[in-house]
C-alpha cells in the first residue's frame, strides 16, 4: 500500500514513472541488464539521455538560445557554481533573498566576488512571508547576474511574476517549483533544480541555461566546474547519475501523457485552491502566514492554534494514511508540499481530514 506522500523532497513520485522503472529494472529493452548497468557512452543509454533533453526542450518550448545539463551536487553546488563561473574579487552579484535557501546561495557567492542583497523580505524574527515587489528592488545594472529563488520551500512564498532585472542576467534556483506549469525559461540566464522534488529522484540537478551565458564562464576554474564543458560534451563530460536521469525521462514522459504542462499546471492550481480554500474558511484554527500575493502553489504552510496541535495533526494524519506534514524545523506548522506527482484526489482527501481534526480537536 502506498502512503499520500506530502514530502518536501525528495518526494513522491508518478505511479506510472516508477511501473516502468518496475519493469524495465532487470531486462532494459532486452538488453540483458538494467539501465543503470549499461555504459554512459553506449548508444542505450545515450537514447534515454537525449530523450529526457528533448521531453524537456518540448515540454517547457525551449528555444535553441538555450541548453540542457544534467548535473551533480544538487542545488546546494549551484550556489556555488554560479558565482564560481561568473563572478571574480571586486566584482557583483544581486541577490533577492527570500528565505533559507537565498541567504545559502548568497554565502556561497562571497567566497568568489562581492554580492549584494538588492532586496530582502526577512523579518525581525528571521522569517520571510512574502516576496519582494518590483519597487523594492535596489539593483545594481552593472551586476553579473540576479539571482532569485523562485519557489521558497520553507516559507511557502513563490514569486507569481518575475522581477524585471533589466538587461542583467537573471539566475533563479527553481528547486521546489521547477515545470510547475510551462514557464518561458529562455528569459533566464541561467535556471537550476534538483530533480528530487517535482523531476525525479535526488542525485542528478538540471540546469537550463543561455548559451552565450554559458560560453562567458570563467575559463580559470577546473573543469568539472565549468558549465561550458559540461555544455560542450551534452553533459557527458564524466559519468553522468544515468539511473537518476533515466527516472527523469519517465516522469518527463508521463507530464507529456497526461497532456503537458498546461494539466500538471491546471491541477496545481486544484490543488492550491482546496488547500488556500479550506485556509481561508478556516482562518480561526488554521493560521496561513504567508501574504496572498506571495502564497506558493507547491508548499503550503500553515500553523494550528498551539505546536501541541500541530504535532496531533501530523500524528492523526499519519494514522490515516497521509505523511510527509510536519513543516521544516526552522518554520514549524504545518506544511503541505504538493508537487506535481500529488493529485487533486490526495489533497481532497487532506481537506477533509482537516475538516474533520478542527471539528474533533478545535
Ligand atoms: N533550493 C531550494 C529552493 C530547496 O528547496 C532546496 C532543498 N530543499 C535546495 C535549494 C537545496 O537542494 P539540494 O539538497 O539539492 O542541494
Amino acid at each position: 500500500m502506498r502512503v499520500i506522500n506530502f514530502n518536501p523532497g525528495p518526494a513522491g513520485l508518478p505511479l506510472p514513472a516508477l511501473e516502468r522503472a518496475r519493469e524495465e529494472l532487470l531486462d532494459f529493452q532486452a538488453t540483458g541488464m538494467s539501465v543503470m548497468e549499461h555504459s554512459h557512452r553506449g548508444k542505450d543509454y545515450e537514447a534515454v539521455h537525449d530523450e529526457a533533453i528533448s521531453l524537456l526542450t518540448q515540454l517547457v518550448g525551449l528555444p535553441s538560445s538555450h541548453q540542457v545539463l544534467f548535473l551533480t551536487g544538487g542545488a546546494s553546488q549551484q550556489f556555488a557554481q554560479v558565482p564560481m563561473n561568473y563572478l571574480t574579487p571586486g566584482t557583483s552579484a544581486d541577490y533577492l533573498m527570500t528565505g533559507v535557501w537565498s541567504e545559502k546561495a548568497l554565502d556561497e557567492a562571497k567566497y568568489y566576488g562581492t554580492p549584494r542583497v538588492a532586496a530582502t523580505t526577512v523579518q525581525p524574527d528571521k522569517h520571510y512571508t512574502r516576496v519582494p515587489r518590483q519597487d523594492e528592488l535596489n539593483l545594481d545594472p552593472k551586476a553579473a547576474y540576479v539571482h532569485i529563488t523562485t519557489n521558497n520551500t520553507i516559507y511557502g512564498t513563490q514569486w507569481h511574476t518575475f522581477p524585471d532585472v533589466g538587461g542583467v542576467p537573471l539566475v533563479a534556483d527553481m528547486s521546489s517549483d521547477f515545470l510547475w506549469k510551462k514557464m518561458d525559461l529562455s528569459r533566464f540566464a541561467l535556471t537550476y533544480a534538483g530533480a528530487q522534488k517535482n523531476l525525479g529522484p535526488s542525485g542528478v540537478t538540471l540546469v537550463v541555461a543561455a548559451k552565450d551565458f554559458i560560453a562567458r564562464g570563467r575559463k580559470d576554474i577546473p573543469k568539472i566546474f565549468r558549465y561550458s564543458i559540461h555544455a560542450e560534451n551534452n553533459s557527458l563530460y564524466n559519468t553522468p547519475p544515468t539511473l537518476a536521469i533515466y527516472l527523469v525521462r519517465n516522469v518527463l514522459a508521463w507530464m507529456k501523457d497526461v497532456g503537458g504542462l498546461a494539466q500538471v499546471e491546471a491541477w496545481n492550481r486544484q490543488k492550491a485552491d482546496l488547500l488556500y480554500g479550506a485556509l481561508d474558511k478556516h482562518s480561526g484554527f488554521y493560521r496561513a502566514p504567508v501574504e496572498r500575493e506571495s502564497r506558493s502553489v507547491m508548499n503550503v504552510v500553515f500553523h494550528l492554534p498551539t505546536p501541541e496541535l500541530d504535532a496531533a495533526f501530523v500524528a492523526d494524519a499519519k494514522q490515516q494514511g497521509m505523511v510527509g506534514l510536519k513543516g521544516h524545523r526552522t518554520a514549524g506548522g504545518i506544511r503541505v508540499s504538493t508537487y506535481n506527482a500529488v493529485t487533486v484526489e490526495n489533497v481532497r482527501t487532506l481537506v477533509t481530514f482537516m475538516e474533520h481534526f478542527m471539528k474533533t480537536r478545535g
